[in-house]
């Protein structure tokens, strides 16, 4: 049973590994403050430790606020990372979405 007030962590890590080169293991880009498709570099682009995204994959799913401020770090808004997110999202009354200014007119106010 999905918990009402989460999303699952799978889309979000597909978009990240799909926009980046592999990790290499020998001088990656990630060494030198770059970013590869790692799941260390993720952590780092969405400004949480290894040990928390490690955390949030063995759980599965990422609560809302979270996976809101994930998406914002990665510049895309979480509908198009979740399809599922408005009907999810309306579900908590005190959310606000983190980014305003590039959702559509459909999804202001
Ligand atoms: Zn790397």
């Amino acid at each position: 049973m999905l918990e009402s007030r989460s999303v699952p962590i799978g889309p979000i890590l597909d978009l990240w590994t799909s926009r980046l080169p592999e990790h290499r293991r020998s001088d990656c880009a990630c060494i030198g403050g770059g970013w590869c498709s790692s799941t260390e570099s993720f952590a780092r682009r969405v400004g949480i430790s290894h040990t928390t995204v490690y955390r949030r994959l063995r759980r599965g799913y990422v609560d809302i606020y979270e996976a809101d401020r994930w998406a914002a770090a990665l510049g895309e808004h979480p509908v198009r990372v979740w399809p599922e997110w408005d009907r999810v999202a309306v579900e908590v009354e005190s959310y606000r979405p983190s980014k305003c200014d590039d959702l559509p007119a459909t999804l202001v106010g």
